[in-house]
């Protein structure tokens, strides 16, 4: 069963986790009864998991999908990287995860580390590392592909963007999963904008529970440049949690209290903003479950994302 088979004839649903640093957090995630098992209960279509550029926690990342992968509950895709890493090492990588029976991938560049005034290996682009899987390995992967609704952050312009995203398809990519995108007129613009181009392929978008204040600022501005909408700031502004969120101070009633307004402020966002995507005709939805599950429960649930399957 290939995510393309779904995605042909419904809306998918689908969770990405992160390969955890520590023993601890691989227990959680994986151990039995751990956060993967208590995701399969709500039968997503795929479980996807992050893969450090130039191969950090590589091995964390095959032990996660090697798990999803034995326990056959879910398609397993994994995310991969081609900064930093020759041909030959991309091949091997790659060959490794054929062997282990996970064959959906979601191409990546990478995120350049500061410092880097090149991408340190053979392939410069995700476009270039499309093209080179389909060479080596034919049809063997499905292969997912990264959208920016807003551009990407380095990107010299919106139609550059989307004309390197069109050269992804023509290289044989299957399906485009997006970048975090709050600001909806945008998103409304982009997908009329990637259709346009002739671009057909379908769009699972990636949602971020907004659950915390200091992580859904961080993942807006560290690195992605993201809108934020009115709403979303008034949300931040009327639980700000001073001096600054990003202070991790010992146990406060109050900062609690404004924790707990803002995660259930942020919950209700998410619902709605799923709820918008899903009216644009989108052909997935894939949420970041944080390796968490209650909250993501919560938010699937509500959000009809369920009744989907
Ligand atoms: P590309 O598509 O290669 O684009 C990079 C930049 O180069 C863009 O500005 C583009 O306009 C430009 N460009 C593209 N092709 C060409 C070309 N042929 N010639 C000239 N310019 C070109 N990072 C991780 O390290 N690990 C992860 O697990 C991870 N998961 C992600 C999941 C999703 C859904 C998304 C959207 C991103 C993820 N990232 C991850 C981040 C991603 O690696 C970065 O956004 C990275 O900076 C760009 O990757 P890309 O595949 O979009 O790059």
């Amino acid at each position: 069963m290939s995510v393309m088979d779904i995605l042909d004839k419904r809306a998918a649903f689908s969770f990405e986790v992160f390969p955890p640093k520590t023993d601890a957090g691989m227990e959680k995630l994986c151990g039995e009864g751990g956060v993967l098992e208590q995701l399969y209960t709500l039968h997503p279509d795929y479980i996807s998991c992050t893969y450090g550029a130039g191969g950090t926690n590589v091995g964390k990342n095959l032990e996660v999908l090697d798990k999803i992968q034995k326990d056959g509950k879910t398609i397993g895709v994994t995310h991969f990287t081609c900064i930093g890493n020759t041909k030959e090492g991309i091949k091997e990588q790659l060959q490794t995860y054929l062997d282990h029976g996970i064959n959906h991938m979601l191409a990546l560049r990478g995120d350049l580390p500061h410092g880097w005034t090149g991408t340190g290996g053979d392939l410069h682009y995700a476009t270039e590392l499309v093209k080179f899987v389909r060479q080596e390995f034919g049809d063997k992967f499905t292969i997912a592909v990264a959208g920016s609704p807003e551009g990407h952050i380095a990107c010299r312009s919106l139609d550059a963007d989307i004309a390197f995203l069109k050269q992804k398809q023509d290289n044989g990519a299957d399906y485009i999963m997006t970048q975090l995108c709050w600001d909806m007129d945008q998103f409304r613009y982009w997908l009329d904008a990637i259709r346009a181009a002739g671009i057909w392929m379908p769009v699972d978008v990636g949602i971020m529970p907004i659950l915390d204040q200091a992580a859904t600022i961080n993942m807006a501005l560290s690195r992605n440049g993201c809108v934020m909408p009115r709403a979303l700031c008034e949300i931040i502004s009327k639980n700000w949690i001073f001096p600054n969120p990003f202070v991790k101070d010992p146990f406060d009633s109050e900062v609690e209290a404004k924790k707990a307004s803002f995660k259930a402020a942020g919950i209700e966002y998410t619902i709605n903003q799923i709820d918008e995507y899903r009216a644009c005709g989108i052909n997935g939805i894939h949420l970041y479950a944080l390796n968490k599950y209650d909250d993501v429960a919560y938010i699937a649930k509500e959000a009809g994302l369920l009744d989907l399957i």
